[in-house]
């Protein structure tokens, strides 16, 4: 797409904001239904689109990109009309007599650019916010999911209004043009590199943004905890999309009085839910092309593979690996892994765990395992992460009553459910006064009577 037609697109969707369109509560809950539909008359198309991109298994794609989508869109409908209800606040008597409001206010033409990992839920989760909070927007998905990145395109052409939202398709340099734009709002989702364009971008012109970047999260396994479940939690966190989501644990420090146990767990849970060659199974995806799988084969020899250590670099396969005795200097304990690659950490004593966590920059998500309510207290207290869960991995996802984002490197706001809505909304402060009691204490001239009052 030219730059000329990007200005023009943006121009569009200003002149529809501008002539009121999306103020309309009824029109929003509309493009949200549509949306929903758009979601459950192609699914098995969003699905093939995600198998071609990414070898997703048709499980995966239902739960973490369909539902997921489909859930927000018809929480989003329901409360549209509660949140977008002015707020009553109270007044000061020296403004009295008036009525105080916050009332939630679209941004207006708002920017959504996607990562590939999970390329209709990463777009479409933010439009929803959008949507119900009033906004125009352009999607720019990701190009490194191409056949996602086409089906988006035209799905929402076809079921949301041209004159609202827009999907523009392409590499790296159509991002430059786009934020080269003036924009009310960009939401940014991917690594930090970009997010640092991002937001040098969105500085000129003074629109906030919202960015949810990555890195690595750090998983904390105490002596207490159940090692069974917490292994079969951490391998499904860790081994969904074949590693390739934000959230999975990255590293496991684990207490060393029962590494050999955990390790054991790890390697059984990873044999039950992908049998004895992953490759072979249909619950086990792919990276999302060779370059990646080929960063990824790099790391394997960072530690001793305890199960895995294979991969296929034209399959895109990387299997499944467990890796011990890793170098505290290692690179996949440095760099984000993005990938079904695990290594395991013993500790003598939690402050290890604790003083390590805490000389990274904050995780987005945090995780641990104990049966002791102390531990986990401490771990809260004594860590910063964009989110944290005791006793799982990742599903804490699938709750839109909680806020998903990062803080430091890791991200700045949030969205999911009620949130999503405030991301796209500014908070108007209104104040209703009429023309009675116009005291004219504050007027200049300030009297020596008039301070004596204030
Ligand atoms: P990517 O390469 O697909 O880039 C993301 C988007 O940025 C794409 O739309 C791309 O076109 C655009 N882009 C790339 N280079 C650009 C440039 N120079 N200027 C402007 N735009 C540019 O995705 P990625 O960054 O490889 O994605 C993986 C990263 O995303 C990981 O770090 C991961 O942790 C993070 N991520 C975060 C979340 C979250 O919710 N916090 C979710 C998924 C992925």
């Amino acid at each position: 797409m030219t730059a000329n037609a990007i200005a023009q697109t943006v121009l569009t969707l200003r002149r529809a904001f501008n002539e009121g369109l999306t103020r309309d509560l009824d029109w929003r809950k509309g493009q949200l239904a549509a949306l929903e539909r758009m979601m459950a008359e192609n699914e098995a198309a969003i699905a093939e689109a995600l198998k071609a991109d990414l070898g997703k298994p048709f499980g995966e794609a239902c739960t973490a990109e369909i539902d997921l989508v489909s859930k927000e869109a018809a929480h989003a409908r329901k409360n549209l009309r509660r949140w977008n209800k002015p707020q009553r606040t109270g007044t000061p008597l020296a403004i009295l007599p008036g009525k105080s409001f916050v009332v939630p206010s679209p941004f207006g033409v708002t920017l959504i650019i996607g990562a590939w990992n999970y390329p209709f839920q990463l777009v479409l989760s933010p439009l929803i916010g959008a949507i119900a909070a009033g906004n125009c927007a352009i999607i720019k998905p990701s190009e490194l999911a191409p056949a996602s990145s086409a089906l988006l395109k035209q799905l929402v052409e076809q079921y949301l209004d041209p004159k609202a939202y827009a999907v523009i398709e392409g590499p790296a340099d159509v991002s430059t043009t786009l934020l080269a734009q003036h924009f009310d709002l960009i939401f940014y989702t991917g690594g930090e590199r970009v997010g640092r364009i991002v937001m040098e971008a969105a500085a000129k012109n003074l629109t906030p943004v919202v960015l949810e970047l990555g890195g690595q999260n750090p998983c904390i396994v105490d002596e207490t905890a159940d090692l069974a479940v917490a292994a079969r939690r951490i391998v499904w966190g860790r081994f969904l999309n074949a590693g390739q989501i934000c959230v999975a644990p990255d590293h496991v420090y684990v207490a060393a009085s029962v590494e050999a146990r955990l390790l054991d767990e790890l390697k059984r849970a990873v044999a039950t839910m992908f049998g004895p060659d992953p490759k072979q199974s249909p619950d086990f995806g792919r990276i999302v092309n060779p370059r990646h799988a080929a960063r990824l084969q790099a790391l394997l020899d960072n530690g001793r593979a305890v199960t895995g250590g294979q991969a296929d670099i034209e399959d895109c396969y990387v299997a499944p690996t467990i890796l011990t005795e890793v170098p505290a200097n290692a690179a996949v304990l440095r760099e984000e892994i993005f990938g079904p690659i695990l290594p395991v950490l013993p500790y003598q004593t939690l402050d290890v765990p604790l003083a390590a966590i805490n000389a990274r920059s904050p995780a987005l998500a945090l995780y641990a395992f104990t049966r002791n309510p102390q531990t986990a207290d401490r771990i809260l207290a004594e860590t910063r992460s964009g989110s944290a869960t005791i006793n799982d991995t990742v599903v804490f996802m699938a709750n839109p009553n909680l806020p998903f984002g990062g803080v430091g490197a890791s991200g700045m706001g949030s969205y999911h459910g009620h949130y999503s809505f405030k991301a796209f909304s500014h908070q108007r402060a209104v104040l209703k006064r009429g023309f009675a009691l116009d005291a004219s204490v504050r007027y200049p001239p300030f009297t020596p009577s008039k301070l004596s009052m204030l």
